[in-house]
């Protein structure tokens, strides 16, 4: 009964048999909607320093408000433009606004901070991956030097030598790469040593058993951390919600954070005056 109430178009949440893959139809139909219809929009989640509570990045998230359903979740529809190819338009769609966006802020006079964008595996694998970004990179005048770009480990996993290769060229673009969700997969250390990246994104669910799992969370925090800044990688810890999970991560020298217990994700209007304010959370 709930779900009836909830629907007003016939497709959405139909009781049949087939309800995902009809969800999933018709979300995809909304899709090809939504661009053709500019209901897609960029936010930004501020990361701070960690020592000290400065505004130093952010990371730009993709939202996705339909006029009749409201806000659908990434989670949900990035796995649909990964399926049908449209995480390619999309995706430059998304970093040239950012890029752009980034312009934008500086003469508004917001320096100091880096902007992360996320790149799926299919994003990264296209094959002219880095003419894209130089394009972008040229059009929008975007310094090379603020740009971090995250990947997940499912792209280490496969290793190909692409991959590899994009990785360096990037890098020596001066690109800062970031392996994005540490603590969710896979997580073989070996990648961390094997493929150059600057920056490890502690995932949510790690810094979470922070508060669920106190037995054995920081024993592992405080390897990952230690191991990755052995390795000469910085590391941002995300989802951060607690003063007691700040804390900890200050107290291991975690470089960067973001989480809703700092700052949730806001629209681009809304950067600049958090540059100058005071730090959120208690114990900067
Ligand atoms: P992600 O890259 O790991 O992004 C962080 C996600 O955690 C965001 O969810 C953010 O809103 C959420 N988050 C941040 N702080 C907290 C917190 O303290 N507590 C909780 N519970 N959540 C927090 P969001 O925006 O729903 O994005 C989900 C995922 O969708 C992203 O995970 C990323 O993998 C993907 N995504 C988002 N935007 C893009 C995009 O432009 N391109 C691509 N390829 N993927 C994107
Ligand atoms: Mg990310
Ligand atoms: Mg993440
Ligand atoms: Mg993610």
């Amino acid at each position: 009964r709930a779900r009836s109430e909830r629907v007003r178009g016939p497709v959405f949440f139909s009781p049949e048999r087939d309800e995902q893959a009809q969800h999933r139809h018709a979300l995809e139909v909304e899709l090809h909607r939504a661009l053709e219809q500019d209901q897609l929009h960029l936010c930004y989640q501020p990361q701070y320093r960690l020592s000290d509570g400065v505004l130093v990045g952010v990371e730009t998230l993709l939202r996705w408000r339909h006029p009749r359903l409201g806000p659908v979740s990434p989670a949900e529809f990035i796995p649909l433009l990964e399926d049908t190819g449209l995480i390619h338009p999309v995706g430059d769609w998304v970093l040239r606004t950012a890029c752009a966006q980034m312009a934008r802020w500086r003469q508004e006079g917001l320096t100091g901070v880096d902007l992360a964008v996320n790149l799926s595996p299919e994003q990264f694998r296209h094959p002219r991956l880095l003419a894209r970004i130089q394009q972008i990179l040229e059009e929008t005048g975007m310094a090379e030097e603020r740009l971090e770009l995250e990947v997940t480990e499912s792209l280490l996993i496969e290793n190909p030598p692409d991959v590899l290769r994009n990785l360096q060229v990037l890098r020596g673009m001066g690109i800062t790469m970031a392996l994005d969700d540490f603590g969710t997969g896979y997580s073989a250390l070996s990648y961390l040593q094997d493929f150059p990246i600057d920056v490890l994104k502690l995932d949510r669910s790690l810094t979470d058993g922070l508060e669920r799992n106190l037995a054995r969370s920081p024993g592992l925090i405080r390897g990952v951390i230690e191991l990755a800044q052995s390795l000469g990688m910085a590391v941002v810890a995300e989802g951060i919600e607690s003063n007691a999970q700040l804390q900890f991560l200050q107290s291991l020298a975690c470089e960067r954070g973001q989480g809703f217990g700092l700052e949730r994700p806001r629209p681009p209007e809304a950067i600049p005056a958090l540059a100058g304010a005071a730090p959120p959370g208690g114990a900067f």
